[in-house]
């Protein structure tokens, strides 16, 4: 039986970066993945292939709604070749988790493909087509992901009822799509067929869009979706979900308790998503999970086995590719001796619809529950020269500083190129920068940064200079 220092199960963003920083750090690494490509599901059916979608609709989306108003004429109205968008996302795909594997061999890890589940704690089966294996190990890291969430009435038929995974190989632009959680998956893969022509319906159990971000944000992102065709179904509660030949009937109960009947012909069911450890053999290892199946860890990352870590989706926080890497570079580092450190407070959150959303820190309704005294900056893009010459006039900056000390206590942004400029943000805070230090750096002009300084302006003394 081979042995290691350490075994990642589960080639995700969590585990092929700790693989990587494992052996950057002198350790012998195995890679273990169930699924023939590497890269777990951001790379393979998550935000890469979603992003190439959403880049591919918002040029149609442009090439139909602002060429002309930019002075360029098309001469006939652009036709979608949805089999084409599919086939770039698949290439992009491709690419992508081609680009891991010649990672794992440039930092010598051995890949072995094949489902894991250990036999003990220093020992794990890998079952393949191919045949079976077993190795050993010093530490192990359980990076297995998670898989979408549904409703125990709800049957997924992969046809009519799908999730993300199907949205992203669709064959045919749905007319109407009914989309149950309005969280990022549903919006993101909304206005990737709204964008496209289909009518979209959101039925959301909370009040709100995108329910936990700053509310601000929610509130200005449904005003932008509303008026490229999305409609919003809010404090519904879906009690049935079924499906007959092309068509699906959706109905929700709304705050009243009346019910509402949705007509369509497919349904997105994203609700969440859970946590995936089937048959890993976690009791074997002596592994302990929560009451919401994800694997029990102390403060380390480190489960009730004390040689074994867990990261990423599979344990408790965001479900984010950016989070599993960071807590992928903290274990390989505290296995290593090292005394690493993460600010979960810190880790930013996008949702790549247009405009986009982008937020840090602690939400204005967070503060307030904290009873926190803070103060409020805001800018909004429509004042923005930049904004204007590109034509991404909607959204807004919001920056909430500490009321005495000035410091940056939480920054929400929902407008052109967000996702980016979040990053920022993220440092200033890192930093500690209170409002006026981003309010007295130089930003390049004309920029969509120069919205984020404003807003510091507005926040740190209400003396914004373009409002
Ligand atoms: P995963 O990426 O889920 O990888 C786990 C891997 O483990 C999988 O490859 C699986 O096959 C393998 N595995 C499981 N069990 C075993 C086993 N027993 N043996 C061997 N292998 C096993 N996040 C963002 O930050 N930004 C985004 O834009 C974004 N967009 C998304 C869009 C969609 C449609 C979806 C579904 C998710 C998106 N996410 C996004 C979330 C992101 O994909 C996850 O947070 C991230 O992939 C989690 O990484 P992970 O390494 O923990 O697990
Ligand atoms: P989510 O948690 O973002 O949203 C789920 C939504 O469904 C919530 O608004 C929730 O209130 C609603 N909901 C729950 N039960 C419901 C019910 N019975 N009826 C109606 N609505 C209901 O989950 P998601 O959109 O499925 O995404 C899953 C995970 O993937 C998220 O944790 C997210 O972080 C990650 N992801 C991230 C990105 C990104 O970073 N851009 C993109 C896609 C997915």
């Amino acid at each position: 039986m081979e042995n290691f220092d350490v075994v990642v199960v589960g080639a995700g963003p969590g585990g092929y970066v700790a693989a990587i920083r494992c052996a950057q750090l002198g350790m012998k690494t195995a890679l273990v993945e169930r699924y023939k490509t590497l890269g777990g599901t951001c790379l393979n059916v998550g935000c890469i292939p979603s992003k190439a979608l959403l880049d591919s609709s918002e040029h149609y989306h442009q090439a139909v709604h602002t060429f002309d108003q930019h002075g360029i004429e098309l001469g006939s109205k652009p036709k979608v070749n949805l089999g084409q968008m599919i086939k770039r996302k698949n290439e992009v795909v491709d690419q992508t988790t081609k680009g891991i594997e010649y990672l794992m061999k440039k930092n010598k890890i051995t890949v072995i493909h094949g489902h894991g589940t250990f036999t003990s704690n220093t020992t794990l089966h890998v079952a393949s087509e191919q045949g079976d294996t077993a190795i050993a190990s010093k530490n192990f890291i359980i990076a297995t992901g998670s898989k979408p969430a549904s409703l125990p009435f709800i049957t997924i038929d992969k046809k009519r009822v799908i999730t993300s995974t199907e949205a992203l190989h669709m064959t045919e632009v749905p007319k109407h799509l009914v989309v149950i959680g309005g969280g990022v998956i549903g919006l993101e893969l909304g206005s990737v067929y709204a964008r496209l022509g289909s009518k979209v319906s959101v039925v959301e159990y909370m009040d709100g869009i995108i329910p936990t971000m700053d509310k601000t944000m929610g509130k200005e992102l449904q005003k932008s979706l509303s008026n490229i065709g999305f409609e919003f179904y809010l404090s519904h509660k879906v009690k049935e979900v079924t499906s007959k030949g092309k068509g699906v009937v959706v109905k929700a109960d709304n705050a009243k308790g009346e019910e509402v009947v949705l007509e369509g012909d497919y349904c997105l069911v994203s609700v969440g998503r859970k946590p995936y450890t089937e048959n890993l053999g976690l009791e074997t290892a002596g592994v302990q999970v929560d009451e919401r199946g994800r694997v029990l860890t102390n403060g380390h990352l480190q489960t009730t086995a004390a040689n074994i870590y867990a990261i990423g989706d599979v344990v408790k926080g965001a479900m984010l590719a950016h989070k599993a890497e960071e807590e992928g570079t903290y274990v390989a580092e505290l296995i290593a001796g090292q005394k690493p450190h993460i600010n979960y407070n810190l880790i930013p959150g996008v949702v790549y619809t247009w405009p986009e959303v982008a937020s840090v820190g602690f939400t204005e309704e967070q503060l307030k529950a904290d009873g926190k005294a803070y103060k409020v900056g805001s800018f909004p893009f429509k004042a923005s020269g930049r904004a204007r010459a590109s034509m991404d006039t909607e959204g807004v900056i919001k920056v909430l500083a500490d009321q005495q000390t000035d410091e940056i206590l939480g920054v929400h942004m929902i407008g052109p190129r967000a996702a980016d400029m979040i990053a920022e943000a993220v440092v200033a805070m890192e930093f500690r920068a209170s409002a006026e230090d981003i309010a007295r750096i130089s930003h390049a002009h004309p920029t969509f940064t120069e919205s984020f300084r404003e807003a510091a302006l507005d926040a740190t003394a209400k003396r914004a200079i373009h409002i």
